[in-house]
């Protein structure tokens, strides 16, 4: 697997090319998957790797770092931007979670196989080729087809005190009304956790999801984009001040709530809603017996409902809300 463009030649202006990750397959014997990446070089600075469609349904990241390959000067820059504006693009183009070349969530799949399928050799060349030459990065999330999150900067817990403290400064600074710290006990094949483990200063966000895009949540991606390179000193900033987000943290598994049978999930919270611990998050009534009673959730601790389920339709194991708690 290679890149079109010679990640070390550091030539001021706006490269574009691909990643070509060998596929080869009955309809095209010597294909590739051509994932466009583009590197916007301005005066000597340092490299911000940033990247959206890790999951191919989740949209607004997509949007704003089009956005910025099309429309930003690099001369305005001080620094580097490596962007990829459509990581997983098999996922991109069928707009799913994950690729349907071999199955793969490349967000579960760092730091990946350079003999695997294209979707883990893709996380084995963000690995090993592009987080070493990041000194920040930011990787754009939704909630995808099946969940709604509010609009939040996160990142990784580390045992790090200085890089802790570093990338909660850069979430004070994403502009979103949240930022969480998520406890490392959550999954570690992530990509922020592939780029912290190697030093990168990695930030994620999530905002909006249910498959869909709002005047909202297109802004609010926007907002942490240029929140994070003013913060990095990349691109002066060109935004009035924002109020402080909420510093919160996602701290254990008692903080996720399931579905613990099939039905139809009756939501008796919203989003953003502050729940107590016991308190009824909802019922599951069956689909094909209407005279079953119910059954109750309830949140196993107090937290502010920070995500949801979108789809009403649930199978024991789906998650149907996650909580975030004070820091
Ligand atoms: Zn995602």
């Amino acid at each position: 697997m290679r890149c079109d463009l010679d990640l070390d030649a550091r030539i001021p202006g706006r490269r574009t090319g691909w990643l070509r990750i060998p596929h080869s397959r009955h309809e095209s014997g010597y294909g590739i998957v051509p994932v466009p990446i583009a590197v916007l070089e301005g005066a000597p600075g340092p490299t911000v790797l940033l990247t959206a469609g890790n999951h191919g349904d989740e949209y607004e990241g997509q949007v704003v770092l089009r956005d910025l390959v099309r429309d930003l000067d690099p001369a305005r820059l001080t620094g580097r931007l490596i962007v990829l504006p459509a990581l997983n693009l098999p996922a991109v183009l069928a707009g799913r979670r994950d690729s349907p070349l071999d199955g793969g969530n490349l967000n579960r799949l760092f730091p990946g196989d350079p003999e695997g399928g294209p979707t883990g050799m893709l996380a084995h060349f963000v690995t090993t080729e592009l987080l070493p030459r990041a000194t920040w990065a930011l990787d754009f999330h939704s909630g995808g087809s099946s969940m709604e999150y509010l609009s939040c900067a996160m990142a990784r817990a580390t045992d790090d005190a200085a890089l802790a403290a570093r990338l909660e400064a850069a979430m004070l600074a994403m502009r979103l009304p949240l930022a969480l710290v998520v406890q490392a006990t959550q999954d570690a094949r992530t990509l922020p956790a592939a780029g912290l483990a190697r030093g990168v200063i990695h930030l994620a966000c999530e905002i909006g999801g249910g498959g869909t895009l709002t005047p909202a949540s297109v802004a609010a991606a926007e907002a942490a984009l240029r929140g994070l390179l003013g913060h990095a000193g990349v691109l002066a900033p060109d935004l009035p001040p924002a109020p402080p987000p909420r510093l919160m943290r996602v701290a254990g598994s008692d903080h996720f709530l399931f579905a613990t049978a099939r039905g139809l999930f009756v939501p008796e919270v919203a989003l953003g809603a502050t729940v107590a611990a016991g308190q009824r998050a909802g019922r599951i009534l069956s689909l094909d017996e209407p005279d079953r009673p119910p059954i109750a959730l309830q949140f196993g601790r107090a937290g502010l409902v920070v995500c949801r389920r979108v789809p009403a339709q649930v199978v024991p194991g789906d998650c149907v809300a996650h909580l975030a708690s004070e820091a």
